[in-house]
C-alpha cells in the first residue's frame, strides 16, 4: 500500500481551519509534508503566517463572545464532548494511520494511545458539569459573596511533532469543557492529524470559530499567536529554548502560560527491584516512540552491585527490538520524525563518542536499501558515561539511554535531581519505605515506583523546575482554563 493511501490526503493541499471554514493562507503559501519512514511526499499544507493567526484569532475571540458558543449549557457541552469521543473512537484506524504516515510512529502505538485519549475526552465531558466556586463568608457585614469560575476565553495552543494527535486532544479537551475557543498551531513536521481532529470538531458540533487550527512554521505562525495581544492563554508543549521565546513573546499582554518543556528524567533501579519486570521496562521508557517522549527515561540510574547484570538485561531488551516503516505492525520502533531531528540525535552519539562513552548496542544510524530513505536509528544504550557529559545533561530526544552506576540511595537522589529539568523520576524497589522517601526527595512533576510513563485522564502531569508550569490532565487542567471572579453583593 502506498503511504499516501489515506482518504484524508486525497486532496493536494490541506487548508487551514478558520472559522468552520477551509482557506488557504492569506499569502497563498504551501509547504510539504512527507513521511519520515520513507521520505515520499504526503501532500501540502497552508503556510499561515502572522495574518492567518490573526484572522483566526478574530474568529476564536467572535465564536467566544457571540452566539452560539457562550451560551451553550454545560449540559450542551458534554453532549458534544462526548460526540466528539465516540467520533474518534469510531475512527481509530484513519487517525493512527495518519499519525503513523506523517510523524513516523508505530501504528500499534498511535492506535493504542486512541483509547487514553477518547478517555481524556471522556473525562473532559465529565468535567464540564463539575465546574463551581464557593461562596466564601467574609467578616464584612451585610455581604454575601460568591466566587464564580469563567472561561479564560481565547486560547491559543502550540504542540509539538511527537505525538500530534494526542496533543490536539489535550489542548482541545479542556477549552470545550470550560467553554473557551482555541487557535491551534501544530508543528511544521505533524500537521495532519490535527487538521482532521479539527473536521472532527465540527462534525461533532462544536460551532465554527470555536477550534481553528492553522499550519506553518514557528518562527512566523507560532511567534504571532505567542504575541497575539488578543490571546488571552496560551499553552505550549516542546522544547524548553522555544518555551522561553514563548515566555518573552507573552510579556505584550501579559497571557496566561502554561508550558511542557521536556526533561532528562531519571529512571533509578535498586538493587531489590524486580529486575526481571524492570529491565524490559527501562528499555520501553526510553525507546518508545522512538526516546520522542517528553518523560523518557533518558538517565538510568543503577545500584553498582547490579549494574552491569542489568545493563546487559536492558541492551538485550533493546537488541531484540524491532526498528521500521511505523505502519509495520510488528515494529517497535518507527523513524526519527524529520532530517533535523536525525542530525540532532547522531550529534548527541557523536559527542558520546568524543567525552569516551562506551556502546552497549546501537550506536549510528541505519543505512543501506530500505534505510536511506528514512531517519532511522537504533535503540542505544550508553555505558562509561559521567552526569557531566553533554549526553547525560541535555534532552535528546531519540532512543539514546545513559546509564550511571550509582552506590547509595542519598547519592542518586542528589545526582537524580541535579538537572534543571523536572518532568518525571522513576524508581524500582521492594523496600516500601525507601519508595515513600524517593517519592517525596525526587523534584518532578511525575514520580513512578515500580512502573514508568503510566498515564491517566484523572491523575495530573506536568513539569517542575525548567520542565515548565502548569498541569495537564485531571482537575488542575480545567483550572488552567478557568478564571476565578468574586462577586460582592452588598445586602443592605
Ligand atoms: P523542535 O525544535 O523540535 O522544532 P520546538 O519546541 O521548537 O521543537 O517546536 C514545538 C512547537 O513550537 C512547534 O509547533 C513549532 O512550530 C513551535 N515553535 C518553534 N519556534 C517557535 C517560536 N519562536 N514561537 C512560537 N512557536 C514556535
Ligand atoms: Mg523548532
Amino acid at each position: 500500500m502506498s503511504s499516501t493511501d489515506h482518504p484524508f490526503l486525497s486532496a493536494p493541499t490541506k487548508q487551514l481551519l478558520i472559522d468552520g471554514q477551509w482557506v488557504n493562507a492569506l499569502s497563498g503559501a504551501t509547504f510539504d509534508s512527507r513521511n519520515p519512514a520513507t521520505g515520499e511526499p504526503l501532500g501540502h499544507l497552508a503556510q499561515g503566517d502572522a495574518a492567518d493567526i490573526d484572522r483566526a484569532v478574530v474568529a476564536a475571540r467572535r465564536a467566544f463572545e457571540d452566539g452560539p458558543w457562550p451560551r451553550f449549557t454545560p449540559a450542551e457541552r458534554q453532549k458534544v464532548i462526548l460526540r466528539l469521543a465516540d467520533l474518534l473512537e469510531n475512527r481509530t484506524e484513519d487517525f493512527a494511520r495518519l499519525d503513523t504516515l506523517d510523524m513516523g510512529g508505530p501504528i500499534r502505538r498511535t492506535r493504542g494511545a486512541i483509547g487514553l485519549l477518547t478517555g481524556v475526552l471522556r473525562y473532559f465531558a465529565g468535567q464540564a458539569l463539575a465546574i463551581h466556586g464557593a461562596t466564601p463568608q467574609p467578616s464584612i457585614p451585610d455581604m454575601f459573596v460568591a466566587t464564580v469560575k469563567e472561561p479564560v476565553g481565547v486560547c491559543g495552543a502550540i504542540i509539538p511533532w511527537n505525538g500530534p494527535l494526542w496533543a490536539s486532544v489535550l489542548k482541545v479537551g479542556p477549552v470545550l469543557a470550560t467553554g473557551c475557543t482555541l487557535v491551534l498551531k501544530p508543528a511544521e513536521d505533524a500537521s495532519l492529524t490535527p487538521l482532521m481532529f479539527g473536521q472532527l470538531c465540527l462534525e461533532a458540533g462544536v460551532p465554527p470559530g470555536v477550534i481553528n487550527v492553522v499550519t506553518g512554521f514557528g518562527e512566523t505562525a507560532g511567534a504571532a499567536l505567542a504575541a497575539h495581544l488578543d490571546v488571552d492563554k496560551l499553552s505550549f508543549t516542546g522544547s524548553d529554548v522555544t518555551g522561553r521565546r514563548i515566555v518573552a513573546a507573552s510579556a505584550g499582554n501579559l497571557k496566561r502560560l502554561s508550558l511542557e518543556l521536556g526533561g532528562k528524567s531519571p529512571h533509578i533501579i535498586f538493587a531489590d527491584a524486580d529486575l526481571a519486570v524492570a529491565a524490559p521496562a527501562a528499555a520501553v521508557a526510553v525507546f518508545g516512540n522512538s526516546g520522542q517522549v517528553c518523560s523518557a527515561g533518558t538517565r538510568l540510574f543503577v545500584e553498582r552491585s547490579i549494574a552491569e547484570e542489568f545493563t546487559d538485561a536492558v541492551a538485550k531488551v533493546a537488541a531484540q527490538m524491532r526498528i521500521g516503516n511505523g505502519m509495520d505492525e510488528t515494529i517497535d520502533l518507527g523513524p526519527l520524525v524529520s532530517q533535523r531531528q536525525l542530525t540532532r540525535v547522531t550529534g548527541y552519539l557523536d559527542s558520546a563518542r568524543a567525552e569516551g562513552a562506551a556502546f552497549a548496542c546501537g550506536g549510528e544510524r541505519l543505512t543501506g536499501a530500505g534505510w536511506d530513505t528514512g531517519f532511522f536509528v537504533p535503540p542505544t544504550v550508553l555505558t562509561n558515561v559521567q552526569d557531566g557529559m553533554t549526553v547525560a545533561r541535555e534532552e535528546i530526544f531519540g532512543p539514546v539511554l545513559s546509564v550511571l552506576p550509582f552506590d547509595s540511595e542519598e547519592e542518586v537522589t542528589k545526582r537524580a535531581n541535579a538537572t534543571p529539568f523536572g518532568l518525571g523520576a522513576g524508581l524500582w524497589t521492594r523496600d516500601i519505605g525507601r519508595a515513600h522517601r524517593l517519592g517525596k526527595a525526587l523534584r518532578a512533576g511525575s514520580v513512578w515506583v515500580n512502573c514508568y510513563n503510566t498515564l491517566d485522564p484523572a491523575v495530573p502531569s506536568g513539569g517542575y523546575k525548567a520542565s515548565g508550569y502548569g498541569r495537564e490532565y485531571g482537575p488542575n487542567h480545567l483550572e488552567e482554563h478557568l478564571q476565578v471572579k468574586s462577586l460582592w453583593i452588598a445586602t443592605s
